[in-house]
This record gives C-alpha cells, structure tokens and sequence, in this order.
C-alpha cells in the first residue's frame, strides 16, 4: 500500500521543521481606507496597516478605476465567455493592448491572464521560435522567467546579476549567427536594485542578441508616462520585448508583453499559455485601461510615493534599523534568520496591528531574510512615525540585532523633508 497522504505530510512538515511554512494573513482590503485592512484571526476582526501591498500607488481603490470596472460589469457581465478564440476578443481588451502599445511606445501589445502567465507563455514560445536559441538570463530574474526560460527547452546560461561583464564574455563566447535571448528585469523586487538597461540594450546590439524585459515593479511608477525604467532611461525603443502587469501598481489583475507586430502575433498565435485560457473578463480590462490612463498624465502619485520611500529610508536608518540599500521604492530591512523573521511579523501583526509579510527562503537567498517595506502615496510621515516605533519596540522584544549607529555627521546630513499631505490614488 502507498502513503499517499504521508508524502504530503511530509513535505509540509520538511517546511515547519526550516521554519519557512507560510501562513497566509486572512485580510479584508477597504475601499477608499487603503493602506488599512481587516485582520481575522481567532474569530475576531481588528484593523490593522497594511506596509507590505504592491498595490504600490493606491490605484485598486482609485475612484476611476473603480468606477470603470463597475459601469463595465453593469454594462457587458462577469466573465469574458471564453477564449479569444472561442469567443472573440471583448472591445475593452482591444482598448487596453492599444494602451499598453501606446504606453511603451511599440508596434502591439498582449494582454494574458496575469504576469506569471506572460512570461511563462512569452519566453517560452519566443526562444522556441528561434532556431537553437540561447537563453542568456539574469541569476536574480522572477520565477515565472524562470518556468519561461525551462518550459523553452533551449540552452540557457545564467549571468551574475546585473553583471554586463560577465554578460558580455557570454555573448562574446557564442557564435554570432546564432539567435540569443537576453532576459532580465528592471526593478529587481527583494532588493530594490535596478538593470543597467542601457549597457545590456548596447551589448545586445553589438552581438545581435534579442532582448526581454520585465517592468513588472516599474510600469506605472517610473518613466514620465509610467512606462517603467526603460522609458525613465529613453531606452525602450532598444529593447525588444517589453513585459509588466496590471496587478502591481496600475491595482487589477493581468499581465501583457509589448514589442513588434510579429512578435506579438507570434506568441498570439503559438502559446498554449494564451491560447487555451479564457480571456481576461471585460471589466477587468476597462478597469485596468482606466488605471494607466491615469497614470499617463498624473505624476502626482509617482512623486509622492517616491518621496515617502525616501522617507521611509531616512527614518529608519536614523533609528539603527538595518535597511538595506536600494534605489527604489523597496524599502528591505534585514533580519538574516528565518526564524527571527517571521516572529518579528508575527509580532508587528499582534501587538502593534501591522502587517508585513516575512521574507524567507527561496524567495530571497538563506541569510538575507528580511522585512520587504513597500510605502505608498497614502503611507502617510504619521503611519512611517508610527512603524519605525513599532519596528524598533519589535527588534528589542524579538531580540534581532540592529544596524551599527551612523556617525554624527553622516545621520545629520540626511535630509528628512516633511509630507505635503497628498490624496493621490485616493
Ligand atoms: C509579481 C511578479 C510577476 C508576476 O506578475 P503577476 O501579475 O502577479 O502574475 C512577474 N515578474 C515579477 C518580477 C514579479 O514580481
């Protein structure tokens, strides 16, 4: 006889036994309140701060985007009925893939069933399209590149992360007639760091390599139009495929890639990821078309969450805590034990109603576990006062060391500049 459930259950004890089981927060989001929500837990309801969302900008409860999906449901139903082959593209979509287009400034777009969906299908199919094709992928990049990069079944070679020299020796070291797919990210999300897009762009033209792209934690909060770093940079018309999702910072659900007309008529037509689902639902769509809209002509979002991420920054390390550097709106603070980490969010949850998620392994590498911060427009300089106590109450009470003290000098030349309270996103 076999132990079907003894495997199981073995396998989620392997998860306890490293301290890395993750346990979902049972949470309530409320329009028009963001970033608070309710926690349920022990049949009780209690609301508490959400500091952990990548609903990075406050758009899921933006009156525009609200209203668009409410008019759309109203007006075409729930569901989109089926598969674009089956059942048509709904209008609002053919809208969106014109917007995103238009967003970075490409031929055509794709819109999928969500991010993960996008670059799984997408890669895949490109590389396969390409005879012998070698993958040459960034060691940090996302795991839904990764599945893209594995389901291709081409070569693959993995570069340091974000290391064009060792890009460089890779390309350099393949035959020039054969076809390379560079795939990296911008906004690297754990650390906050960003590609240096301009350097990989010109190495793939030197050795004609193609080259992939995810936005997925820039679009929206980059680029004059928030078309991500590569349009911050001006250097999206030299990158081939450019991927990134509804659900971060435009605050729906959905992912796309955009690129050349026969690129994105290529995976239209080749990957059973888009193919044999059904379509993103209409009013998901709409919704979605209504958040980047938005963000097309307002910079008042962009500016104030990059301005309360620095704060954020500034306000922490002036109190020891260990922030990591970053060049973005990621604010990781490091705690450097499985353990430690997902007691210091326990903590922060039960007695000071503060939600963050622990970061563990395999999401970030052993010894790197961390608090990932993500301050929003509507993270107020109250809500950062009130955190940084919360964190430092919580780094005593746990026991998880802090960061050396910064010299004088260096503490008081960081410049704190006050909130203008902003209803950005609201
Ligand atoms: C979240 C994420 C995705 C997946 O996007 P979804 O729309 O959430 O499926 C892809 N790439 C990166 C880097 C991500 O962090």
């Amino acid at each position: 006889m076999i132990d079907y459930q003894g495997h199981f259950e073995a396998a989620i004890e392997a998860l306890h036994a490293e301290k890395r089981y993750r346990v979902f927060a049972d949470l309530e989001r409320i329009a028009g309140r963001f970033p608070q929500a309710i926690w349920r837990h022990d049949g009780e309801a209690r609301e508490i701060t959400v500091w952990c969302s990548n609903d990075y900008l406050g758009m899921g409860q933006h009156k525009d985007v609200i209203s668009a999906m409410q008019t759309t449901v109203s007006a075409m139903g729930s569901g989109a009925g089926g598969t674009r082959n089956i059942s048509g593209t709904n209008h609002p979509l053919v809208e969106l893939e014109r917007e995103l287009a238009d967003l970075h400034g490409k031929e055509a777009a794709l819109v999928f069933t969500s991010g993960f969906v996008s670059n799984e299908a997408s890669i895949s199919t490109i590389a396969k399209l390409l005879p012998d094709c070698l993958i040459l992928s960034d060691e940090l990049n996302h795991a839904s590149m990764i599945e893209g990069v594995r389901k291709a079944g081409t070569k693959k070679q993995v570069f340091r992360h974000n290391d064009v020299a060792h890009l460089e020796e890779l390309l350099k070291a393949c035959d020039r007639g054969r076809p390379k797919l560079i795939v990296f990210e911008s906004v690297y999300s754990m650390d906050g760091d960003v590609a240096p897009i301009e350097k990989i762009a010109a190495l793939a033209e030197r050795y004609n390599a193609m080259t992939y792209i995810d936005e997925v934690h820039a679009v929206g909060m980059y680029g004059p139009r928030g078309g991500g770093i590569s349009e911050r940079d001006g250097v999206a018309h030299r990158i081939d495929v450019i991927e990134g999702t509804l659900a971060k910072a435009f605050g729906v659900l959905g992912g796309y890639i955009a690129g050349t007309k026969a690129v994105i008529d290529s995976v239209r037509s080749y990957a059973p990821g888009f193919i044999f689902t059904t379509a993103l639902p209409p009013a998901l769509a709409a919704a979605a078309t209504a958040s980047i809209r938005h963000l097309k002509t307002s910079q008042a979002e962009r500016d104030a969450q990059q301005r309360q991420a620095a704060r954020a920054k500034a306000v922490f390390a002036a109190a020891n805590l260990p922030v990591m550097p970053s060049d973005t709106h990621i604010v990781p603070v490091h705690i450097g034990d499985p353990d430690l980490c997902k007691k210091a969010s326990d903590h922060l949850l039960e007695k000071h109603g503060i939600y963050i998620q622990p970061i563990n392994y395999p999401t970030v590498p052993r010894g790197t576990e961390r608090l990932r911060i993500t301050p929003t427009p509507l993270h107020g300089d109250a809500l950062i006062e009130a955190l940084k106590d919360a964190l430092v109450e919580t780094w005593n009470a746990v026991g998880i060391p802090f960061a050396a003290p910064m010299p004088a000098n260096a503490a008081r030349s960081r410049k704190i500049t006050p909130l203008v309270v902003s209803q950005a996103g609201g």
